[in-house]
């Protein structure tokens, strides 16, 4: 995925032809990922099943739940126009259907982030696409 960036500049994914349909549905509010017919879910959006190279791939809807897998906490603010938003958590979650994705936690306490934790997707439209963020359920 190339970038673009906001007027702040802030770093923002530029959609392609293949993940277009990843950020008009993340614009609804809605997750969905692709799905090989033989090799299950998978992500980032991309042209070919990662594991047989096969292209009969779909779109499917996704819960938007899954755990923590994996996180840090930014104290210092070095991305480009999150500053203000410091400290936050960045975590890769580990979806209900088995990908990871790299994204930051909002609306919680950065230190009560913990591995195994329980979110889900929250969606930020910026740009022409949506930033995919995730949140403690309650
Ligand atoms: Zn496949």
């Amino acid at each position: 995925m190339g970038l673009q960036h906001t007027p702040e500049g802030r770093p923002v994914a530029l959609a392609n032809p293949t993940s277009r349909p990843f950020f008009d549905a993340a614009r609804e509010g809605r997750l969905v990922l692709q799905r090989c017919p033989r090799d299950g879910f998978f992500f980032y959006p991309r042209s070919h099943c990662p594991r047989c190279l096969g292209t009969d791939w779909s779109w499917e809807a996704a819960s938007g739940r899954g755990t923590v897998h994996s996180f840090t906490i930014d104290r210092v603010g070095h991305a480009p126009g999150l500053g203000a938003e410091v400290p936050y958590a960045i975590a890769i979650v580990e979806l209900e259907e088995g990908p990871r994705m790299t994204a930051r936690l909002v609306d919680c306490d950065p230190d009560s982030v913990h591995v195994g934790q329980e979110v889900e997707a929250r969606f930020e439209p910026l740009l022409d696409v949506a930033v995919v963020h995730f949140t403690p359920r309650a």
